[in-house]
């Protein structure tokens, strides 16, 4: 027996790019249908941003009982309990899912929990166990989002080789972690484990970790890394994963052409993520894919080849970050319903959850030179900060780049405290095309880690205030 109905728009995917998509549609008058096969808030919430986070966060409360005499503070006989660590964990997710359960009913958002498939352009099918649900609908948005990638090595699939999902749910800590990949997830994950006081060591392919950065923040966050005793490789290809009799885990490796090796308890894979779209329909349709089929092709008002299928978030694989996907679903909600706009890719804001904090918006100057833009530079250390200090920090900088002709600030990276809420205002100027004289004529609260980012304006054009 099949349930049939209507829609104006049916989003297939409920992650921050399908569940945000729905509420504007909803607010915009739109009869919606949103579909998801597992979790409201899809990967973002249930098993990216937000849990990542709350660990980072155990991690940071740990560290500072360890460091509670530098403060004039006692504590004694720390410890660390896993189990409550990941029930914190859990409960803030649930607490979050149930959110977007209330928003959803608030909004008049219509849930179907269950597999959706695209049968044609106007017609939505979910799998159910008591039938299947036919939907009718005018305009469809794929928000079926992404799952790690997975490195075609030998050892790859050992039992003790673990996802980013699944380095969530540890409840027992392994006394070594080797961690495949020092992007942002590897290296978020490395700050972690290293701080529960686990042996981190990480092998990356690229030069860099955390490659795509400013040279300065790569070195500055390697040093850093490695005073805490979290182990690097860089320019490492991993070849294969062998397990050892008593239950460790040989990664084997090549660096610099000669052959190396780590052992571990555990592995994390962390080498990415790739588009998810199986199943859907798109290749029954014809939709067309970006190059090496690496996500569903899109224009920048987020259609597909096919005009009334969007498509929004990690499945298009153009930036794989939870904010781009809700605003991409925002872009493709007003297409669809009459108001022209769209998708502006130059102020989208970057933030690495380390221990310093890294966050970046527009050019570096790795990007800025490739680009052939003349630039000045700004520079200003966390160190020479009052609040900084007071913190107990003192590691980290920003540097804000402006174009040479204009003084407008073109882009920002930065490293230390805060540093991933300072970077909205540095993306507040590089979206609305402010200069650096602006960011320094505006008056940033005493004491405040902002006063940063005033300095480094100052420095793109002038002087800074307080500098020897
Ligand atoms: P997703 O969140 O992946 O959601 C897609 C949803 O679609 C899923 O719920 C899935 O079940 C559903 N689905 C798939 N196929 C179907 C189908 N056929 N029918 C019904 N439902 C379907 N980004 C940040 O911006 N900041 C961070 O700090 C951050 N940390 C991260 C940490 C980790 C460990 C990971 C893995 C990712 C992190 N990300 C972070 C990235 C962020 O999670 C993604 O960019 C974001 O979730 C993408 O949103 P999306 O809506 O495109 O897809």
């Amino acid at each position: 027996a099949g349930n049939a109905m209507e829609a104006d728009i049916t989003i297939i995917g409920a992650g921050p790019g399908g569940y945000v998509a729905a509420i504007k549609a909803a607010q915009m008058g739109a009869k919606v249908v949103l579909v998801e096969k597992d979790k409201l808030g899809g990967t973002c919430l249930n098993r990216g941003c937000i849990p990542t986070k709350a660990l980072v966060r155990s991690a940071e409360i740990y560290n500072y009982l360890k460091e509670a005499d530098d403060f004039g503070c006692h504590a004694e006989n720390i410890s660390l309990n896993m189990k409550k660590v990941i029930k914190r964990k859990d409960k803030i997710v649930s607490r979050l899912v149930k959110g977007i359960e209330f928003l959803m009913r608030k909004n008049g958002v219509k849930v179907i929990q269950g597999s959706g498939q695209i049968k044609d352009p106007e017609t939505v099918y979910v799998k159910k166990d008591n039938g299947d649900v036919v939907i009718n609908t005018s305009n469809i948005i794929i928000a079926t989002g992404s799952v790690p990638a997975h490195l075609p090595i030998e050892g790859a699939d050992l039992p003790g080789v673990i996802n980013s999902a699944e380095a969530l749910e540890l409840e027992e800590l392994p006394e070594k972690m080797v961690i495949v990949g020092g992007g942002v997830i590897g290296m978020e994950f490395a700050f972690i484990f290293n701080s529960f006081g686990v042996d981190v060591t990480v092998v990356e392919y690229l030069d860099d970790i955390l490659a795509s950065n400013d040279s300065d923040i790569c070195s500055e966050i390697t040093s850093i890394a490695e005073n805490r005793n979290i182990k690097i490789f860089t320019g490492s290809r991993v070849e294969k994963i062998n397990e050892t009799e008593d239950g460790k885990y040989i990664v084997s490796f090549t660096q610099n052409d000669k052959n190396k090796f780590v052992t571990g308890d555990k592995v994390l894979m962390a080498v990415g993520r790739k588009p998810f779209f199986e199943g859907i329909g798109v290749e029954e349709l014809g939709l067309e894919l970006n190059e090496k089929g690496r996500g569903i092709k899109v224009n920048d008002k987020m259609q597909t080849s096919i005009p009334n299928i969007y498509a929004i978030g990690d499945v298009t694989s153009k930036i794989l970050l939870a904010h781009a996907a809700s605003h991409q679903g925002i872009v493709a909600v007003k297409n669809i319903m009459g108001e022209e706009c769209k998708m502006d890719y130059g102020a989208i804001p970057g933030a690495v959850f380390t221990d310093p904090e890294i966050a970046t918006v527009g050019y570096n100057e790795k990007t800025a030179t490739e680009a052939g833009i003349e630039y000045n530079v700004g520079v200003f250390p966390f160190k020479a900060n009052g609040k900084v200090l007071t913190l107990g920090e003192n590691k980290g900088f920003i540097k804000i780049l402006t174009e040479k002709d204009t003084d407008k600030v073109i882009g920002c990276s930065m490293i230390g405290p805060h540093s991933t809420d300072l970077i909205a205002e540095v993306t507040l100027a590089v979206k609305n095309g402010l200069r650096a004289e602006d960011i320094a004529e505006t008056i940033h609260a005493h004491p405040t880690t902002a006063e940063v980012i005033h300095e480094a304006a100052l420095s793109a054009y002038e002087k800074p205030l307080h500098t020897f």
